[in-house]
């Protein structure tokens, strides 16, 4: 069956049609190189400058603190190695947490091997780590702090403002995997205390294969991409101009709209939670119940492998993901829902549903519908439910 409802906008949204509309013209009408000097560049140049506002003006940043990436996990990759190359000579601890995105965990990984201290913090069951646990683990030669802004499993989001403050009172850079927070909760990263910030392209209804990093003016880094003079030689290659162009109005959009939009999808997230926890017995809800994301609802249940949940809704029509790497082939259970305490089989059981733009109350209420159905018909195969039951009687 055809996907009818799409309720995974945490791993990839649809570009909106104003943005599309405002990319188009730079594939073939204009598609000059914008370091050239002839009009038609120019073109390009100045739709390049405009994006770089608007993506500055989305973070409370200056255009000049904004560099474009080809997405989300490139500027986490820059932000992490470039700033462990230009500070070697300082420190070589970095600081982030157990629940952050591979694009950082595998980087730290690959840091350790060349010598890097990593500290993984922990996180409670709601997903927070403790600015208690942050502080204490500041050392002498501490020079970068990596905590997500929000989690793009379970939706929770840090109290970024206050690891700002800890960050700066101790003299130590803060870079936030913002790419799940950027257009669905409002940032400003010089209230936030923030210096470096990651954001990607098809997470807000803008193209894929396009992200951007603010780089606080000041802060010293090694660029990722050695090559041509483009974005103040720290990012070489000649610039994605229909791309960046659709990043900018995505964000420009996004913000703009973004009570409407968080009131929005908070109310059809709510709806959603406590009408599959009214409906359906030993569901629980995974993440923080209110410091989450607007569109994240993400439930564990009981006796049932999130796969089969997975092919049932999607024979109905309904695209959701779960609680394994599921993408990656691997049938491990998440490393999220593992660092919030879930045992192997809960966590195996967990089903994210994730709204966006264009999700509506209808497709809500058809989900509503048809779940009690499918996990009862998953639970009624699962002997472990069996056994359950037998149990509840005697
Ligand atoms: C999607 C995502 C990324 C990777 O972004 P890409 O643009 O797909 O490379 C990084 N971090 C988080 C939290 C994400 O959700």
């Amino acid at each position: 069956m055809e996907t009818k409802i799409y309720f995974d906008n945490a791993a990839t949204t649809p570009v909106r049609q104003e943005v599309l509309q405002e990319m188009l013209p730079y594939f073939q009408d204009f598609y000059g190189n914008a370091s050239s000097v002839y009009t038609i560049a120019r073109k390009s140049k100045t739709a390049l400058e405009l994006a770089r506002k608007q993506v500055a003006d989305a973070l409370g940043a200056l255009p000049e603190e904004i560099y474009f990436t080809a997405g989300g996990s490139e500027s986490d990759n820059m932000a992490l190695k470039g700033v462990a190359d230009a500070l070697q000579k300082k420190g070589n601890h970095i600081i982030t947490s157990k629940i952050e995105h591979h694009a950082i965990l595998h980087t730290c990984e690959y840091l350790a091997e060349k010598g890097f201290e990593i500290t993984y913090l922990d996180v409670d069951q709601d997903g927070k780590i403790s600015l208690d646990d942050l502080k204490k683990s500041i050392r002498p030669t501490t020079i970068l702090i990596s905590i997500m802004f929000a989690n793009n499993e379970i939706g929770t989001i840090q109290p970024i403002a206050e690891i700002g403050k800890i960050a700066k009172e101790n003299g130590i850079y803060f870079h936030t995997d913002a790419v799940q927070a950027v257009g669905h909760v409002p940032i400003n990263v010089k209230d936030m205390n923030i210096d470096l910030l990651s954001l990607s392209g098809h997470k807000l209804c803008g193209p894929k294969g396009i992200g951007a990093i603010y780089i606080r003016k000041g802060v010293q880094i090694t660029p990722l991409i050695h090559g041509g003079a483009q974005e103040k030689h720290r990012r070489a290659g000649t610039e994605n101009i229909p791309a960046i162009v659709g990043l900018g109005k995505a964000a420009e959009l996004a913000v703009a709209e973004l009570p409407q939009t968080a009131e929005k999808l908070t109310k059809l997230r709510d709806k959603l939670i406590h009408g599959i926890q009214e409906k359906i017995p030993y569901a629980k809800l995974n993440g923080h119940p209110t410091d989450r994301l607007p569109g994240n609802c993400n439930i564990g249940f009981e006796f049932i492998e999130g796969e089969s949940l997975l092919l049932l809704l999607d024979s109905a029509g309904v695209a959701a993901s779960s609680g394994s790497a599921c993408t990656s082939g691997s049938l491990d259970p998440s490393h999220v829902l593992m660092a919030i305490g879930l045992p192997h089989e809960k966590a195996h059981g967990s089903l994210r549903l994730t709204l966006g733009h264009y999700n509506t109350e209808e497709e809500v209420d058809y989900v509503l519908n048809i779940l009690p159905e499918i996990v009862e018909r998953l639970r009624n195969m699962s002997p472990l439910y069996e056994e359950f039951l037998k149990k509840q009687k005697s």
